[in-house]
Order: C-alpha cells, then sequence, then structure tokens
C-alpha cells in the first residue's frame, strides 16, 4: 500500500476538500487499518461490496481490486467528482449519490443479483458516527441478503452491539444485534489514525449475517417490542418496565408469565437471555 496520508492529503489539497464534520467525515489515513478492514471482510471475485460513505475513496481503491462489483453510496456530492476522477476506468464501480437510510437496498440487491454474476454480498464501511446506529439497524432488519458488515465505528457502541445477551455492557439492541448475527471484535482503532481526528476512539467490528435465527418467537416484531421496553426504563425490574410499558397487561399477567417460565420475579432485563425474552413474548 502507498502511503495513505500523503495521498489523502494530496486529494484534499488538489479538490479543496475541508472534512464536513456535521456528514462525519474523518478520513482514514492508516495502512495497517486499512488493509485489516479489507482482509477481515474476506472479499472474493462473485461478491458484491456495498460500501457506505466513500468519501476520498481510500478503502474503495482496494474494495475494487478484490470484489466482482463495488457499489458506493455517498452522500457528499462533493465526494462524487473525486471518486468518478479516481476510478471511472474500473468497470466494476459504481456510484449512488443519496443519504444510504433512503436507499431501497432490496431491490439493488435484486438487481445485482438477477445479473447472475454475483453470489454473496458484504458491506464494508467506515461509517459516519452520527448515524451509525439507524444505519446498522437498516442493514439487519430489512433481512437483505448479506453475508457480513464489517464497519468501523465508535468503540462504545461497537461493545455494546456485540456485547453477549445476558451478559454485562448489553441493551435493548444488543438482543437485536444477536437475533441477526454473530460478531466479530476485530480492532481498536486510534483516533490518530484519521484526518481530522474523531473525539472518540474507535473500533471495527464484523457482523456475521445467520443463516437461521438463535430462537424462533411466535412473532419476532413481538418480541423485539418486548425487548426494546424493558430495557427502556434503567434500574427497573423487568417486571416493572414491562408493566409501566403496557406491554404486560397488569402486574399480575406479569408475575404469573414469570412464573410459569421460572424466572424470578425481581431479575433486571439485562439478566435475561434471549430465549426467555422469546418465551415471555409468545405468551403475551
Ligand atoms: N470511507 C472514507 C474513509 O474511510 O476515509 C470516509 C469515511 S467518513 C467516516 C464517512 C463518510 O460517510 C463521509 O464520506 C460522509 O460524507 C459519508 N456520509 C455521511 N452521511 C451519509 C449518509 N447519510 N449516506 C451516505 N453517506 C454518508
Amino acid at each position: 500500500m502507498e502511503n495513505i496520508l500523503q495521498e489523502t492529503k494530496f486529494i484534499m489539497k488538489k479538490y479543496n476538500i475541508k472534512a464536513n464534520k456535521s456528514l462525519g467525515q474523518n478520513f482514514l489515513i492508516s495502512e495497517d487499518v486499512v488493509k485489516k478492514i479489507v482482509d477481515s471482510s474476506n472479499i472474493k471475485k462473485e461478491d458484491l461490496v456495498i460500501e457506505i460513505g466513500p468519501g476520498l475513496g481510500t478503502l474503495t481503491k482496494y474494495l475494487l481490486e478484490q470484489a466482482g462489483k463495488v457499489i458506493c453510496i455517498e452522500l457528499d456530492t462533493k465526494m462524487l467528482t473525486i471518486l468518478q476522477d479516481r476510478f471511472s476506468l474500473y468497470d466494476n464501480f459504481k456510484i449512488i449519490n443519496e443519504d444510504v437510510l433512503k436507499v431501497d437496498l432490496k431491490q439493488l440487491i435484486k438487481q445485482e443479483k438477477e445479473k447472475g454474476i454475483i453470489k454473496n454480498v458484504k458491506i464494508v464501511a467506515n461509517l459516519p458516527y452520527y448515524i451509525t446506529t439507524p444505519i446498522i439497524m437498516k442493514l439487519l432488519e430489512e433481512e437483505l441478503e448479506l453475508e457480513s458488515i464489517t464497519v468501523m465505528i465508535q468503540k462504545e457502541v461497537a461493545d455494546r452491539l456485540i456485547a453477549t445477551p445476558g451478559q454485562k455492557n448489553t441493551g435493548a439492541i444488543t438482543y437485536s444485534v444477536y437475533y441477526y448475527a454473530t460478531s466479530e471484535d476485530i480492532l481498536e482503532v486510534p483516533n490518530n489514525s484519521f484526518i481530522p481526528e474523531p473525539e472518540v476512539t474507535s473500533k471495527v467490528i464484523k457482523l456475521n449475517i445467520r443463516k437461521a435465527p438463535p430462537v424462533n418467537p411466535k412473532s419476532k416484531e413481538k418480541m423485539l417490542k418486548t425487548i426494546k421496553y424493558a430495557f427502556m426504563q434503567k434500574r427497573k425490574t423487568l417486571l416493572n418496565s414491562l408493566t409501566n410499558n403496557k406491554i404486560f397487561n397488569s402486574k399480575e399477567q406479569g408475575i404469573n408469565i414469570l412464573k410459569s417460565l421460572n424466572i424470578n420475579e425481581n431479575v433486571r432485563p439485562e439478566e435475561l437471555t434471549l430465549e426467555q425474552f422469546s418465551r415471555i413474548s409468545d405468551n403475551l
């Protein structure tokens, strides 16, 4: 790999780019980190890679060498000329100038798969941190035909996403992610790996989409809603949270359901496994 710092400075100067804070622009300048992201994504020639927020194209350049096709989704119009100038000679490169949250990814993937060349779809991104959670939840909840999601995000958020339900540092989102994917902790990334430096430490994580869910509730929506409401009020017991939020019709109903499932009525939501949430929602 060439010197990414020099290359980034050169491109920023040439195109008169100043990082736009409100778009979460922190450009990668560490060769080691770029290499680790690309390697851990395990990209093959039959893969379609969707890169969210390519920015100046630092990761894109390496993704294009390895993937069958790379589709970049970038909101900042200023980046478009740069990306087109850099990669117009690649016939496996496509760019969509749009807010990723508004893109119909299901349709996009369907269209690409229908062409018959692409087998698997992988997401790779150094995400804009101001919308980390909505992007990851969109990728998971829309049940896209993805194989994996390799992303750089804030360390604090990363640790919560990849925690194990029933153990430390969990939230409702831990359970959602666990339902859709298994996770890998790839790399902690120091702030000086970017220009400008972000205010928080970062982490690269990989989510491998499950082929089959780990639990089979009667209604997935009901189970995820139960989890969401269970975690809404910090430090409350599960029974109180679910009663206050009207998931249980009454405290008495809650006590009965928990009793029938051998769950202590003083339990806190973070002590429950996904399987237990699944059973509670089945009894509602
Ligand atoms: N991939 C580049 C890198 O690693 O150097 C840039 C990463 S930077 C952290 C995030 C990128 O996401 C920026 O290029 C920013 O313009 C883009 N972005 C911000 N909001 C977006 C959105 N809603 N949809 C698509 N891209 C967005």
